[in-house]
């Protein structure tokens, strides 16, 4: 049962966006009891609740490498291009991006947010 102590979470990480909060029990790139698994980011990790299998964990989130504000995964928080976004640091600078993730943005808004244009078609 030692080894139980090991595995508490180190903490809770709570999405600055969304508020969403989770205990990790891991933050970095490579969690342990997985094999050969890197992550391309530093990211907050929980073991998977829903296996028992050892080898299972879920990304919760990580810092946004602009504003260093923390993030989940989840689609409307953050987007990962070669590092970890927060949305409101992508929609300060979606010139930076390409075409296919501001599309892709697009389609993650809701439509409610714009009045009734449309946006496929040009004039
Ligand atoms: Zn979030
Ligand atoms: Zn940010």
């Amino acid at each position: 049962m030692e080894s139980e102590a090991e595995r508490s979470p180190l903490g809770v990480f709570t999405c600055q966006l969304c508020a969403l909060t989770a205990p990790y029990s891991y933050v970095g790139q490579k969690p342990p009891d997985t094999h050969s698994v890197i992550l391309l980011e530093e990211s907050y990790v929980m073991k998977d609740p829903f296996t028992s299998d050892k080898d299972r964990f879920l990304v919760l989130g990580s810092k946004c490498s602009l504003c260093s504000r923390l993030v989940c995964v989840g689609p409307e928080c953050s987007l990962f291009y070669s590092k970890r976004f927060c949305l409101p640091c992508v929609q300060e600078n979606m010139d930076a991006f390409p075409q296919e993730i501001r599309q892709d943005l697009e389609k993650r808004k809701a439509p409610s947010k714009r009045p009734a244009s449309r946006p496929g078609s040009r004039t």
